[in-house]
């Protein structure tokens, strides 16, 4: 029972409610009846008490009034008969009276009762004195006394109207009484309907509020969830079916909730993928553009290079010669003609050198490249630049810091962004370039800022060929390169502008380990001096091997300038004859050259007939291609890339011819 009460369980409680409804209406009706019954059966039983008791009287007058007839019979006859009749008339009229004491009396009833046997003895008593009298013949005398029985006769009839009397006040009283009885009853009934119709009520109220409320907070709370409310929850219910219902429409809640974090982080997958997807199809696509541009400008850059390297290098042999010239007018001549073109030409070489770095395939294998060490020897190139400019060089990276990168590349990349910050400082103001590169286990970022004007337009800054510069200044190819170069080291490169001025570019590459350092071995000694380089006293002597004429002129002049003597050969085949001839100091050639010998095979050829010869020969070529299918024949230092300046050339050759005597 106690279980019962403790668990609040909302089927009991409305089974407990109508359990105790139905007992009470149960109850109150049957009280109801059972009184109603008691009365009626109670009036019934009076009634006929009283129908009987009525007859009980009419029998005793009837009785009284024979036995009165009986008695003058005897007085005029004299016969016994009549006396015995008269006696057992009495006996029944006496037995009736006695009858009346088994009903419920009152006590005034009683006594009357008493009364009325009383005077019919006294009237049985003065009928037996008159019989006397008959019998002793004293007929006068016996008359008299039964003249008497009339008035004895009246008074019982009297005494038992009286009795009947007082019966039926009693009668009307207890009619009364189960009267007001029923009445009660009526009220009781009444009041019960009453009390069961606000009991009702109660219930209805109670249900309403303990199941109706709740429920109504549920399809609230549903409501809500439908909104879009995700955090909506049922609140904490007393009744255990409640309970059921909250904690199931909870967890279906929770379930739900869980289902949309789930297709809301698919969802934001999704949208990550697709925005990575377009920047790669971007990227793809600017990739496309550059590769198909690159190869085409391959092409166009590698037949410029080599009337572009006559041009450059005949206009510096003519201002030597313009410059050592007597006669003023022709002096006057470098100012005016000879050095513009010059510039001009060393201008169409830069250009054409930018271009040829599109068509560069990405290196196979990136290296671990120091990044401080990248930076300073970048900034070499430079720094003079920045000093004539009164503009400062500020650098912040630490020794430790390695990228994988193409060291050549990283430093043009940086280059560019160094000369960029020069030129928009010198033309818009701002006196400081700050290079800094941090780092963690993955990555690192290198930040490149100047206080000059910044970008006019950050967005484009990539885009090739666009240059705010004039013709004879920008080419707008400086950050293509770089963001070329970058995304071939697996990084990414972002302009913005500072504020309140000045421009930044942030390139993050991936980190790399310190490389391992390889004790340099020692040198070998040649194994022959079959040829050696040139003796003291003798002008060096440099075989020129170059099919194009007019590069074959200008390299003979620059030679001649710098006191070699040049031997010139416009075949591989004519060098090989000249070097089996008579071996020179030094081989220069062409790479690639038409016929059987172009450069690489008369290197060949060298190193297996004069070693010394091959392990200093010079490699002269315009192209690009050789560099990205093979590896070029000879190391990058004895390499002289078309169209070369005479002081590149100079410097090659020297450096050539001195390789031999370390
Ligand atoms: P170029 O230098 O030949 O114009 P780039 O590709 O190197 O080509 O640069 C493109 C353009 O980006 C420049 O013309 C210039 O407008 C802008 N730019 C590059 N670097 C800077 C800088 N540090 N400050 C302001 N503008 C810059």
């Amino acid at each position: 029972m106690l279980g019962f009460m403790m668990r609040r369980s909302l089927r009991r409680m409305l089974s407990f409610t109508a359990l105790s409804v139905a007992i009470a209406a149960v109850a109150t009706t049957t009280i109801a009846l059972v009184l109603t019954a008691r009365v009626r059966a109670d009036n019934d039983r009076d009634a006929r008490a009283f129908v009987e008791e009525q007859r009980i009287a009419d029998h005793i007058t009837a009785l009284t009034y024979q036995q009165q007839l009986d008695a003058y019979r005897f007085l005029l006859s004299a016969d016994s008969g009549s006396i015995r009749r008269f006696d057992a008339k009495g006996d029944v009229a006496e037995a009736e009276m006695r009858r009346y004491l088994f009903y419920t009396l009152s006590t005034s009833a009683r006594l009357q009762i008493e009364r009325m046997r009383e005077l019919h003895q006294a009237f049985e008593v003065v009928a037996h004195r008159g019989f006397e009298l008959v019998k002793q013949g004293d007929t006068a005398s016996a008359r008299l006394r039964l003249s008497q029985l009339d008035n004895d006769a009246a008074q019982l009839d009297d005494a038992v109207s009286s009795f009947l009397q007082i019966r039926l006040a009693q009668h009307d009283a207890l009619e009364e009484k189960n009267r007001s009885i029923a009445q009660v009853v009526r009220t009781i009934l009444i009041l019960a309907g009453v009390a069961l119709v606000f009991l009702a009520m109660g219930i209805a109220r109670s249900v309403s509020r303990r199941v109706l409320l709740p429920l109504e907070h549920v399809i609230r709370t549903t409501e809500a969830l439908k909104r879009g409310n995700a955090d909506a929850r049922v609140g904490p219910q007393e009744y255990d079916e409640l309970k059921s219902v909250a904690s199931a429409f909870n967890e279906m809640a929770e379930q739900m909730q869980l289902s949309r974090d789930q297709a809301e982080m698919q969802n934001e997958e999704l949208r990550e993928s697709l925005e990575q997807l377009h920047v790669t199809q971007d990227e793809l696509v600017q990739r496309e553009r550059l590769s198909a541009m690159g190869e085409m400008l391959a092409g166009l850059a590698h037949e410029l290079n080599n009337p572009l390297g006559s041009v450059l290098g005949m206009a510096e042999l003519l201002e030597v010669e313009v410059q050592s010239s007597p006669q003023p007018e022709i002096r006057h001549l470098e100012s005016t003609v000879v050095l513009p073109l010059v510039r001009e030409a060393r201008r169409a070489r830069d250009l054409v050198r930018n271009l040829l770095s599109f068509a560069r395939k990405p290196v196979a294998a990136l290296d671990h490249v120091s990044l401080a060490d990248t930076i300073t020897s970048s900034l070499s190139h430079c720094a003079a630049a920045f000093a004539q400019s009164q503009k400062n060089i500020r650098v912040s990276a630490d020794a430790e810091l390695f990228v994988r990168a193409d060291g050549v590349k990283l430093e043009q990349v940086i280059l560019n962004l160094a000369t960029n910050a020069l030129d928009a400082m010198k033309a818009g103001g701002g006196t400081l370039l700050s290079i800094r590169a941090g780092g963690d286990s993955k990555t690192v970022t290198v930040v490149v800022e100047d206080d000059g004007p910044g970008f006019a337009d950050p967005h484009s800054a990539f885009t090739p060929f666009y240059t705010t510069k004039s013709s004879e200044h920008g080419t707008g190819l400086g950050l293509s390169l770089v963001q070329k170069f970058v995304s071939e080291f697996g990084g990414t490169v972002s302009a913005t502008n500072r504020t309140p001025n000045g421009a930044r570019v942030t390139i993050t590459l991936t980190r790399a380990e310190a490389p391992v350092v390889i004790p340099a071995a020692e040198p070998v000694p040649e194994p022959s001096n079959e040829v050696a380089a040139a003796p003291r006293g003798r002008a060096p002597r440099v075989l020129i091997v170059d099919d194009e004429p007019a590069l074959l002129e200008v390299q003979r002049r620059m030679l001649t300038m710098a006191g070699m003597t040049p031997i010139l050969a416009s075949s591989g085949a004519q060098a090989m004859e000249i070097i089996e001839r008579d071996p020179p100091d030094l081989v220069i050639s062409d790479l690639r050259m038409p016929g059987e010998i172009d450069g690489r095979a008369l290197l060949g050829w060298l190193s297996v007939a004069y070693p010394p010869l091959a392990a200093r020969a010079l490699l002269v070529t315009g192209e690009i291609a050789h560099e990205m299918d093979n590896a070029l024949p000879v190391p990058t230092e004895r390499v002289i890339r078309k169209p070369f300046t005479l002081v590149e050339y100079r410097e090659r050759v020297e450096a050539a011819l001195r390789s031999d005597e370390r």
